[in-house]
C-alpha cells in the first residue's frame, strides 16, 4: 500500500531559476503515473524531489498520508531506475540484484529468495552467473529494475529509463515495464519526453511544460481532450493541426477552407460567434471530403495507413498533416480534397479548449 500526494510544490534552484511551480497531485495506491513534457519542462526535478534527492522549496509530500518532505531519500521507501543503468560490471547478475540487501546485511537466505523471486518475474532467471556485459541493453535495463525489486519499495521511480535503447527494445521493454506494474500491483511514478511512452504505459498522466502542470488525466482523456494547445500539440504522432478560424454561424472559415459545424459543435461555439478561435484536427481525424483543397507535398505509404502532407488552399503557409485509412497514390503536386470528421477548438488568447458545458 503507498499512496503519494504532492501538495503546492515548488522548486527553485540555488541560481534562482524556478524548475516546477504548484505542483499538486493524489498518487492512488499501485497507479503508474507517468509525467511527459518536453526537455527542460521540470519532470525529473520532480520525480527527484519525490525520492529526496532534491530539496523540496515549497509545499508537501506525503507517503501513505505521513509528511515526507524533509525525510532523507534513504529513510523514504522509495527506489529509482535511471537511464543509465550502470550496473558493477565485475559483479554477476546475481550479486548485482542482491548488492543493495547485501550492504543491508540482510539474511542471505532472504536475499537468496528475494534475488531468485525477481529475476524470475524479469525472466533473467537463466542469466544469473552472468556478467553485465554479457548481457543484452534490454536485460541490462531489466538487472536495473531487478535491483529495485528486490528491495521491495514503497513506490517505484523510473527516470527515462528506456531512453538508452534502441527503438525496438524500447517497444518490447516498455511491455516489460507494464507487465511488471501488473504484477507487482505497485505505485509507480515514471518520466519520459515520449508521449508514446506515456500512451501507452499510464493509467494517468501528468503533461508539464516550462514547470507548470498542464493537465492530469488518463491517456484517452489527454488524446480526445487535450485542456489547451499546448497539451493537443503535445499528444498524439503526427501532431495535431491548427488553424486560425472564424466561427461564421453554422461554419468555420480558415484561410482558404471552409467547414461546416454539427449542432453540437455550434452548441459548444455558441460564445464565439464571429470570433477567431483555433481550430485542431489530428491527422488521423482527416477523410477524403469536399471541403479542404489541399496540394499534395508527400505521400508516405505506411502499410494500413498513408501520411499525406501538404498545404491548404495554394497557400504554402497552410501546412496540412493527414493520415489516411488505406493506401494512396497522390502525386507530388497532386489537389486533394479532405474534410475533418472531428475537430478541437481552443480559446485563442488563452489557448484553453473551448468547453461545450451548461446552458
Ligand atoms: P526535464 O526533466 O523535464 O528535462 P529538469 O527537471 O531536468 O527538466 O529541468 C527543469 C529546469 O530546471 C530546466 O530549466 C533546467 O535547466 C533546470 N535545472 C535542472 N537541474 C538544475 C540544477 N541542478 N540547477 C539549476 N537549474 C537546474
Amino acid at each position: 500500500m503507498a499512496t503519494l500526494n504532492l501538495q503546492h510544490i515548488d522548486k527553485i534552484y540555488d541560481n534562482n531559476v524556478q524548475a516546477v511551480f504548484d505542483f499538486n497531485l493524489d498518487v492512488k495506491d499501485g497507479e503508474l503515473i507517468v509525467l511527459v513534457g518536453p526537455s527542460g519542462c521540470g519532470k525529473s526535478t520532480t520525480l527527484r524531489m519525490v525520492a529526496g534527492l532534491e530539496d523540496i522549496s515549497a509545499g508537501k509530500l506525503l507517503l501513505d498520508g505521513r509528511d515526507i518532505t524533509a525525510t532523507p531519500p534513504k529513510d523514504r521507501d522509495m527506489a529509482m531506475v535511471f537511464q543509465s543503468y550502470a550496473l558493477y560490471g565485475h559483479m554477476t547478475i546475481y550479486e548485482n540484484m542482491a548488492f543493495s540487501l547485501t550492504l543491508r546485511k540482510e539474511n542471505p537466505n532472504v536475499i537468496h529468495k528475494k534475488v531468485l523471486a525477481a529475476a524470475e518475474i524479469l525472466g533473467l532467471t537463466s542469466q544469473l552467473n552472468k556478467k553485465p556485459a554479457q548481457l543484452s541493453g534490454g536485460q541490462r535495463q531489466r538487472v536495473a529494475m531487478g535491483r529495485s525489486i528486490v528491495r521491495n519499495p514503497k513506490v517505484f521511480l523510473f527516470d527515462e529509463p528506456l531512453s538508452n535503447l534502441d527503438a525496438k527494445l524500447r517497444g518490447a521493454t516498455r511491455r516489460e515495464i507494464l507487465l511488471l506494474h501488473k504484477r507487482l500491483k505497485a505505485t509507480m511514478l515514471y518520466v519520459t519526453h515520449d508521449q508514446t511512452e506515456a500512451l501507452t504505459l499510464a493509467d494517468r498522466i501528468v503533461c508539464m511544460s516550462m514547470g507548470h502542470v498542464q493537465q492530469v488525466g488518463t491517456p484517452l482523456e489527454l488524446y480526445d481532450s487535450p485542456a489547451n494547445v499546448f497539451v493537443a500539440s503535445f499528444i498524439g504522432l503526427p501532431p495535431m493541426n491548427f488553424y486560425d478560424v472564424r466561427v461564421s454561424g453554422d461554419k468555420l472559415v480558415g484561410e482558404g477552407f471552409t467547414v461546416s459545424l454539427t449542432p453540437e459543435e455550434q452548441h459548444t461555439l455558441r460564445g464565439y460567434n464571429n470570433k477567431e478561435i483555433t481550430l485542431g484536427v489530428r491527422p488521423e481525424n482527416i477523410v477524403e471530403g469536399a471541403d479542404v483543397p489541399v496540394t499534395v507535398t508527400t505521400n508516405e505509404n505506411l502499410g494500413m495507413n498513408t501520411l499525406v502532407h501538404g498545404y491548404v488552399g495554394g497557400n504554402k503557409a497552410v501546412k496540412i498533416s493527414a493520415k489516411l485509412k488505406g493506401w494512396r497514390d497522390y502525386k507530388v503536386g497532386d489537389t486533394a480534397s479532405f474534410t475533418f470528421n472531428r475537430k478541437h477548438f481552443f480559446d485563442k488568447e488563452t489557448t484553453n479548449a473551448i468547453k461545450g458545458g451548461e446552458g
